[in-house]
């Protein structure tokens, strides 16, 4: 995957101008000014403890009442789906910054299927938060990976949305970005709709290490794969399979946002 820095820059500078004379209305409450407001963003609420530690959903059905956010517990129990062996099996662990809801589930709709490539800026913003909270219990990654798309797919959009987040975050943490080690060798149908036993057969195989300078680059390292939107978190899982040949320390999944439930639609 291309990495141009200045191409990228120079499309920051344009938005920015274009920005200017065309101030944005916010997705969640449309002010003028920006794509995902200051107010809207603050008001995204991260999924409250205790959490699973596999899939990082809360443990409690009664915790998601929108009580106050306490400091995260340690913790190492898991949810039911999880201990029957129907979570990941390849990810160290999932997390995610918000729940697929209100104001970020419309920005992530806007920047995913409306080519709005500036709320990769807020919605990364999400990411950081969500990265500083869990690195508490033992989130910490020493490079970051985009999900990546089919190219079929990132020619139709333009741009891979996973990659946009990966890159701010990476400049954010100051980690680096190694956006060509994981590649995706076929298209998948969209994964909407399907029970977690197809997910899983719909994304087997997907991916693949780039080759063995991927494994190279990756033996012993802590990796943490981005992407803005997990369900079942089963296209996640796929791609961890695929970077568990190259003996990884820890693979660490980070989303935006998921579904309240596993079996939701996105
Ligand atoms: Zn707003
Ligand atoms: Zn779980």
């Amino acid at each position: 995957m291309a990495d141009l820095p200045g191409v990228s820059a120079f499309g920051e500078l344009a938005q920015g101008l274009l920005d200017l004379v065309f101030p944005p209305r916010c997705v969640g409450c449309r002010a003028r000014g920006a794509i995902f407001c200051a107010a809207c963003l603050a008001q995204v609420q991260a999924p409250p403890d205790p959490i699973c530690a596999q899939c990082g959903l809360p443990l409690q059905a009664a915790a998601m009442s929108g009580a106050p956010i306490l400091a995260p517990a340690v913790t190492s129990a898991r949810c039911p789906e999880c201990a029957s062996g129907r979570g990941s099996v390849a990810l160290t662990g999932l997390r995610m910054a918000a729940f697929h809801e209100g104001g970020v589930r419309k920005a992530i709709h806007a920047f995913k299927y409306a080519g709005q490539r500036r709320a990769a800026r807020p919605l990364g913003d999400l990411l950081a938060v969500a990265y500083h909270r869990y690195q508490r219990e033992g989130m910490v990654a020493d490079l970051i990976i985009p999900l990546p798309l089919h190219t079929a797919r990132e020619r139709e959009r333009g741009y891979n949305q996973a990659t946009l987040l990966a890159r701010g975050l990476a400049a954010r943490l100051r980690l680096p970005l190694r956006a060509g080690l994981l590649v995706r060798q076929r298209a998948t149908p969209p994964q909407v709709g399907l029970r977690w036993q197809a997910r899983r057969a719909n994304v087997a195989g997907a991916f693949a290490l780039a080759g063995p300078h991927a494994a190279a680059q990756l033996a012993g390292k802590r990796i943490l794969l981005i992407d803005d939107v997990a369900t079942t978190g089963s296209t996640l899982d796929a791609a961890a399979q695929a970077l568990l040949l190259a003996g990884p320390a820890a693979i660490w999944g980070l989303t935006v946002t998921r579904p309240m439930r596993r079996d939701a639609n996105s």
